[in-house]
Parts: structure tokens; sequence; C-alpha cells
């Protein structure tokens, strides 16, 4: 997904935001709903510890796998081509089994277990693309959602929503870039839960794998000032921090000090883990998120083959840039998209936002 697609639908969701402003209130009564039937989120009765969720989702996995009875007493997140359905407060719409009106047989074999709520109510992500033409219209207008495209909806969702949708996208790609087992070359079928493949053959056991990807932001030795970073690929006017997979035989800290040495030229003097979020785009990556010191005596020197600009932004800068995307993130990137404004920090679903706001608060 390019910029351009990124901001065709952010367009989209801004001009949605301004004709159907109903929707989002439609959405804040039936989230009342949900809660006090499923999520009793103001109390604590009927809700599992963390411990008894993880066993059950792994009793699940493990030796029941997914049946009729587990998916009519879940909740789904829908995909269509890879796009989430979500409210136009970029929230999930979770829908039921039995809203789509498909065959048991066919949700199972495009559905993956997501986790589990606090009560105790499975869920799901399944791909809805193969359900038929008729469908994606008919979901449309029974949740109210909409399909919206991937990258935005990271950016733009709650971390813990979008935490959910990175995963389940990210299985959903291994499997379908994984169809034969690596080891003898014969075809491999997945389990109900879509948590690992076998293969018909041999029997190997294949499951999703992900790469580290160390992000972080830097800091002079003064920390009078931030270094952040364009990539092609970003929103237009977004910077953001240097980020780079970790290599084969190294620990985080080389990879970090080694990335911004290379995409920056300049030495890091420390590095400091903060913090770490799954990120599925564009492949399954775990970003390990590091705040960092260089001296800032060094010219930088920016190697644009990966990255279009590299600036330091004064603290205020930043502070500005993050208060003003916190409140109303929509309106901000599109006021650089319009020449208004010069620059924006990621949005609230990603680590560099994070890792931008713990360094304000602690500094
Ligand atoms: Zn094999």
């Amino acid at each position: 997904m390019n910029s351009r697609n990124v901001f065709r639908a952010l367009a989209g969701a801004i001009r949605f935001n301004g004709t159907k402003l109903n929707r989002s209130q439609w959405y804040s009564s039936r989230k009342c709903h949900s809660n006090s039937k499923n999520e009793s989120g103001q109390t604590n009765s009927g809700q599992l510890s963390y411990v008894q969720r993880m066993k059950m989702l792994q009793n699940l996995r493990e030796k029941t796998g997914m049946t009729e009875e587990v998916i009519r007493n879940g909740k789904c997140l829908l995909y269509f081509k890879g796009d989430p359905l979500l409210t136009d407060d970029f929230e999930i719409a979770w829908m039921d089994f039995a809203d789509l009106c498909v065959e048991p047989k066919l949700f199972l074999e495009n559905a993956l277990l997501l986790g589990m709520t606090d009560a105790g109510q499975f869920q799901f992500a399944v791909q809805i693309a193969g359900f038929g033409p008729e469908l994606k219209q008919a979901v449309i207008n029974k949740s109210q959602g909409n399909f919206t495209d991937f990258r935005l909806s990271l950016m733009m969702m709650s971390t813990s929503e979008s935490a959910l949708a990175s995963k389940a996208k990210a299985i959903f790609n291994w499997h379908r870039r994984n169809t034969h087992c690596a080891k003898c070359g014969s075809p491999s079928a997945r389990n109900s839960t879509a948590s690992c493949r076998t293969c018909h053959k041999c029997e190997e056991v294949w499951y999703p794998s992900l790469s580290p990807v160390g992000i972080v932001l830097v800091a002079d030795s003064l920390k009078t000032k931030l270094l952040l970073v364009r990539q092609g690929r970003h929103p237009k006017g977004m910077y953001s921090c240097i980020a780079g997979y970790v290599d084969s035989g190294e620990t985080l800290e080389e990879g970090i000090r080694r990335e911004v040495a290379e995409e920056v030229g300049l030495t890091v003097l420390s590095v400091d883990y903060k913090a770490s979020q799954h990120w599925s785009f564009p492949t399954s990556n775990l970003m390990i998120g590091c705040h960092a010191i260089v001296s800032g005596n060094e010219a930088l020197d920016v190697d644009t083959s990966e990255l279009e600009d590299a600036r330091w932004f004064t603290v205020e800068e930043v502070r500005r840039s993050l208060n003003a995307i916190k409140s109303n993130p929509l309106e901000t990137m599109s006021s650089v998209k319009e020449g208004t404004n010069n620059f924006f920090v990621p949005p609230r679903g990603t680590l560099a936002h994070a890792l931008i706001d713990s360094w304000l608060i602690n500094n």
C-alpha cells in the first residue's frame, strides 16, 4: 500500500465523517449494549482471569479445535481483501457468526482464532471475499461499519484493537504464502484455529513467523532536539522514528546502532528499551521500541536510498505536533496535505507515537 492509497482512504474517511455523523452515535449505543451483555466493562462479575483465558485459548488451539458451537458463541472481525470492517471512529465493528448467514464449514475455512474477551467470549477474524459478492454490502448495511484501508486502520485504531487487526492480517498473509512444506515441498494444511500448518507427507508442523525490527527515537545528549525521518511510503508530511530489521547474529542494541549509522550517519551513545508492538505492514514484524542518545555534534549524513528526509526538530515542535495528532488526527494529517502544516508525527496506533509520547513525558 503506498501513501497515495492511504490518503485516498484518509480522504474518504474525512468525507465520511462529515456526511454520516449519526453512525458514531449509533455505535456508541451499540457498544454500551455489547458491554453490558458480553464484556461487563463496568463490573467485575462474570470476568475470567488472564490465566483462565490463556488456558481456554490453548485448549482450543491444541485440543478441541474450532467447532460450530464455538463460532456461534464468538464474535467476528471481518476482512474484505485485507481491509478490516471498522466504525467511522476506527473501532472494530464486531459481528456475530449468525449475522453472516454462511455455512459453518465455509466460515471455518476462512476464519482464525484471534483471542478472547475478559468475559470469556472467543474472538475470530474471518475473510469474507469468498462468501459471495452480496455479502460485502449486506454486512456493511447490517453493521453500519465500513471496510477501511488496512494501513490507515492500524494508525488510527486504539492500541489494543490495532494489535488484533495486525495479528489477524499477519496470520492470514502467512497462510496464503506458506501453502507448501519448506522441508519436503508437499502441500500442507492449516489447523482449525489457523495457529499452524502440518505437512501432508512428512508431518512437519509449521508456525507463523515474525521478524524483529528495532525502532528508535533519537535525541541529542542535551535533550534539546529529536531526530525524525521520512520514508517515501509514509503518508505525506509524516515524520517518524528510525526503524530497521535486526540482522541475524545481532543483538537489538547492535541492530539499532547500525541502522542509525547507516541511515543518518550518527553514532549512538546509549540505547534503552521501552516497549514493543506487533506490526503486520508490510510483513509480520515484532517492533521493538527504544530511546537512544547521540552526541548531537555530528552532521547528518542521510542515506537517500532508504529515507526521503531526516531532520532535527526541537522538543517543542515535536510536542506541538504530538498534541495536534492526539486531539484531531484526521484534521492534522489532512492539514499537511493541504499545505497549512509542516509535518506530523505518527498517530496513536503506532509504536513510534508511543515512543515520542513517553520521551516527552519523561524528559
Ligand atoms: Zn513435508
